[in-house]
């Protein structure tokens, strides 16, 4: 369901993430900084926390789908 291996980088509020683009899913998804739909099919960014107090598996669970520009651009800018 994921693309290729995680990266890690730093996140909208400073935490670390493990950061995969994912692509070819028939899903769509929410992006939790825009709250609208990630269609299906449109390659977008995969984001869980690398320290996480439930643990690495409940991170990865609780993976967020983000479209592109918005994890690029959520948090990072000061208006
Ligand atoms: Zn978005």
């Amino acid at each position: 369901m994921t693309g290729g291996p995680s990266r890690i980088m730093s996140g909208p509020r400073g935490e670390e993430y493990h950061v995969a683009t994912s692509r070819d899913s028939d899903k769509s998804y929410t992006c939790p900084a825009c709250s609208q739909t990630i269609a299906p099919r449109v390659t977008h960014i995969v984001a869980w926390a690398v320290d996480s107090l439930m643990g690495r598996e409940a991170a990865q669970r609780d993976r967020r789908h983000w479209h592109t520009t918005c994890w690029e651009t959520f948090g990072r800018t000061r208006g």
